[in-house]
This record gives structure tokens, sequence and C-alpha cells, in this order.
């Protein structure tokens, strides 16, 4: 048996009469930008976030630095953003001219530690940027708390967590401006790239559809200099398909996740620990090994597909290599010890037995 990390092409056949039937639908209406398409899963979404408005853009980058520009952060500001993130989090801080301040996550978690925010926080501070990173809700409460005493906006980086709650509330309007990805490995994926904001604030909302739009609420008047990042109709079209299904997949790895708990404790890797408060998406099964390496090897070998999310901290990557963000030593540590198994709705029960197996003999040496 081989299990790869991540088969796309699966979750396409599994829908493959629906979204077949929705990209001819969007072909056949002549209408490529923008539209009806992408305002119907607009709305589609924002009702499924419990959130007032949801603005389609390009992709999960742009959806941030939108976000940021709608709040006006530039030059001379601070972002707070977790040391432990895709770098897509500090690259859209970055992108508007303001500075990310790195603060390290609560190794139980991999999120952002609250109890550390306040120290990091200075006059030139405007917003908290929290990741629900895996798909595991952050402890949003501590946050929130934090932004109204100092002032600050809350941007939430949800691009892993589709369908996560947190305490008995989805993901999608606890703070000003929340970020989504629909890259096609996402939970909830498009044919190629796409992202969205969700808020419940209008005039955020309205900031965010015509700075997609080259600043222009009317077409050929351009009010600000915005640029063009709008969500595609063909990708809205399957979206809109998916969202019907993202439920049930997300029952599908949440059962996936109760395998492994149930599987993998003789072996002395260290599982995901989850807050009685969230129920997370499971965006990706995170374990963590102080051989990990050598357990990559072995698994790769026997045929059970894995990957590293993420092997190199933002503040040693090249592109921050200009700034001293001093060491960050949980993120760095987190970097060398945590490894991604197989997490999908697609995974079959054999599939994920096999990957247990392969765990259990792989620990034995
Ligand atoms: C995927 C991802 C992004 C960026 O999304 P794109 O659609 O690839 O631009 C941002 N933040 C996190 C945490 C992500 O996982």
């Amino acid at each position: 048996m081989k299990v790869p990390f991540l088969d796309l092409r699966t979750a396409y056949l599994e829908l493959k009469d629906e979204i077949d039937a929705a990209v001819a639908r969007v072909l056949d209406s002549g209408w490529y930008i923008l539209g009806p398409e992408v305002e119907a899963f607009e709305a589609d979404w924002a009702a499924y976030c419990g959130a007032n408005y949801a603005v389609g853009v390009g992709n999960g980058l742009d959806a941030l630095i939108l976000a940021l520009r709608a709040l006006e952060v530039g030059p001379g500001d601070e972002v707070i953003v977790p040391s432990n993130t895709y770098i897509a989090t500090w690259l859209a801080v970055t992108a508007v001219g303001a500075s990310p301040v790195p603060v390290e996550p609560d190794p139980a978690t991999h999120n952002i530690d609250p109890a550390r925010i306040a120290a990091a926080i200075t006059s030139a501070t405007k917003v908290l940027l929290p990741v629900h990173l895996y798909g595991q809700p952050t402890d949003l409460d501590p946050i929130l708390a934090l932004a109204r005493q100092y002032g600050l906006f809350v941007v939430e980086d949800a691009a892993q967590a589709h369908g996560a709650s947190y305490k008995g509330k989805r993901i999608g309007a606890h703070g000003d401006v929340v970020c989504w990805s629909f890259y096609p490995g996402k939970n909830l994926g498009a044919l190629g790239d796409g992202g969205a904001v969700t808020t419940d604030n209008d005039e955020l909302a309205d900031r965010i559809r015509i700075l997609r739009n080259y600043g222009s609420r009317v077409k050929y008047v351009n009010d600000v200099r915005g640029s063009n990042s709008r969500l595609d109709p063909i990708h809205a079209a399957v979206l809109r398909v998916k969202l019907r299904h993202l439920d049930d997949w997300t029952k599908r790895r949440r059962s996936v996740a109760s395998r492994y708990a149930e599987g993998l404790p003789g072996t002395r890797l260290i599982l995901p620990h989850v807050p009685d408060w969230a129920e997370p998406a499971w965006h990706l099964y995170v374990v963590r090994s102080n051989q990990r390496d050598t357990l990559q090897r072995k698994l790769t070998k026997a045929g059970a597909g894995t990957l590293i999310h993420y092997p190199i901290p933002p503040h040693m990557q090249g592109a921050y290599g200009d700034t001293d963000f001093g060491p960050l030593a949980i993120a760095e540590s987190l970097a060398n010890t945590v490894l991604s198994l197989p997490m999908g709705p697609q995974l079959t029960t054999q599939e994920v037995e096999f990957i247990i197996e392969c765990c259990i003999n792989a620990e034995e040496i």
C-alpha cells in the first residue's frame, strides 16, 4: 500500500458531476469576472461563517493585504503576528509597509500564546493578527480583550480554518476582519487560487470590495488606488458546490483525527492537543518527534507520505534576512520536530490504519 500526503484528484472525482455542471454553467453564461456567481458565493460564505459580509478576492495573501489596507495599516505601524505560521501572514504585513512583531506560540497548541502578547504591544501597534494554524482555533477571547484594552484591530488569518469553531461559534466574525484562502489544498479549495474576507463591519467590507477592483465603484471612476484581486466566477461556482459538502468533509476529517488519537498513543509521538473549547477543522494533523527526520525517512520508505509545516520559520527565511527578530526558540524547536500525517475526507479506513501501522513500525527502529 502507498498513501500520498494529499490527493486532490479523489476530492474532485467525488463531486465530479456537480463540479463539471457548475463550471459548464459559468462557461455558458458568457460572464467571466465578478457578477452573479461571485455574489452568490459571497452570500453563501458569509452565511456559513455567521458574518454579515463576505468579499471574494484573488487569494489568501491578498485577503490579508486588502484587510490591512482597509484598516489603513502602513509604514510606521506594527502588527503582532505568530512566530510560528506560514510566511504569508508576515508577507501581508511587510507588503503594506508595516513591521511584523512576532510573538511565540504556546507549544501545546502551536498557536500564538495570548499570555505573551501584552509585552509585545507598543505605541506603534495597530493590529493583532492571530492565525488558526492547522485548523485549530486560536484562543480568541484574551486576544479580543487585549484589542479592546489597547484600541487595536484584530485580523484573523483563517486560511486553514474553514468550518472550525471557537467556543461553539464558527470562525468568521470574531475579529474585525477574517481572511480566507481557497487554495486547492485548503479544506474548502477552488480549482486554482482564490480567497475571501468576512466581516460584520459594512464600511470595511465596502472598502475591501473597492480595493480588490481597481479602487472603483463605478466603471472607469477610481476613488482610491486599488488593485486587481477578484475571485473568479468559475472558482466561485465550484466553491458553492463544495461548500454544500464542507460539513460532511469536516466530519470525515474529525473521524480521521479521532482514529489517529486512538491508534498512535502507543508511540512516542506527541499528538495534537485540543483545548475543550476548540472544534478544529483538521486542515493538518501535526505530530511531533525528536527524531523527526529519521521518522519521515522511514515513513516515506514504507509508503506513507508526510510533509513538514513548516521547516523554516519566517524570521529565519532569506526574505527577512535583513531584519533581526532575535532568536524565537519555540518556533525554531517546532520547525525541527513537527511532521504532518496524511489528513483529508477522502482517506479510507484502511489507509488510516496503514499510516498508524507505519508510525508504530517506524518508532520501533
Ligand atoms: C495558505 C495560507 C495563506 C495564503 O493563502 P494563498 O491563497 O496561498 O495566498 C495565508 N496564511 C496561511 C496560514 C495559509 O495557510
